[in-house]
């Protein structure tokens, strides 16, 4: 089986300064890859570097030929424009077929039926008609999800999908990934503060510090120096 994505020994920065280097990963379909750190240790970059907004400083990112007919289901952190685009529900959900599309001035019969559905998966088929801006947190999220699965359905790229969202709106968005990742297959890939959500549902870690400290399933990095040493300081702040 080829990897939807793969990384080799890439580097990625700003301006040739390097944030993240020595990176080796691969995700297949179906895997479930959590990125963590510290603040500032590169996983933002990587993510960008991923989901092809930057390029790598060195090194080769390798894209399979189905994901790159389409683009990569990306969800970015939430930016304060994002948060107050003035358009409906199912428009900003079907704004993820645009790359799809490409410049064609309407969308497709298919493309709408796309929304459709993945608005009806992500449970905000309701919502259609309502305007972005004046959902919650939670129902903002789960509208983006829906574009970013317009995008594609074999890889979600998700930067702290559940930054500012009330606890039970973080449970439900875990759920949603789970479900997603579980019934349809769908490979994620995550950074996450929230570690032990993050964990108990990711299938691979990899822990960045500028560069990789750990790469491998969540069971063996729970027994890992790097691990335990990480997941330590989060009991002690009391976050799980
Ligand atoms: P993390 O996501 O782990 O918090 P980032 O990838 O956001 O880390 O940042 C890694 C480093 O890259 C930081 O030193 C940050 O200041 C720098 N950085 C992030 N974005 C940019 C940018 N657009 N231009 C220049 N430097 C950046």
């Amino acid at each position: 089986m080829e990897p939807l994505i793969a990384c080799k020994d890439v580097s990625l920065g700003y301006e040739n300064r390097e944030v993240a280097s020595g990176i080796n990963l691969e995700v297949y379909p179906g895997d479930y890859l959590c990125i963590v750190g510290e603040n500032g240790s590169g996983k933002s970059t990587l993510i960008k570097g991923l989901a092809g907004l930057i390029r790598p400083l060195r090194g080769q990112i390798t894209v399979a030929p189905a994901l790159r007919e389409e683009s990569i289901g990306y969800l970015p952190q939430q930016t304060a424009a994002q948060k107050d685009f003035p358009a409906t529900v199912s428009e900003v959900v079907i704004s993820g077929c645009l790359k799809r599309r490409g410049f064609l001035p309407f969308y497709s019969a298919d493309e709408k039926r796309l929304a459709r559905k993945n608005m009806k998966k992500l449970g905000i088929d309701s919502m259609a008609r309502r305007c972005f801006r004046e959902l919650s947190g939670g129902q903002k999220q789960r509208v983006l999800l829906a574009r970013a699965l317009c995008a594609t359905e074999k890889l979600l790229i998700l930067d702290e999908p559940t930054t500012g969202l009330d606890p039970t709106a973080v449970t439900e968005m875990y759920q949603l990934i789970q479900k997603l990742n579980r019934e349809d297959h769908v490979a994620v890939i995550m950074v996450s503060h929230d570690i032990m959500n993050a964990l108990s549902q990711a299938k691979t870690v990899l822990h960045l510090k500028q560069q990789p400290l750990f790469y491998g399933t969540v069971q063996d990095y729970r027994k890992s120096e790097t691990g335990r040493g990480f997941l330590g300081g989060e009991d002690y702040l009391g976050t799980n």
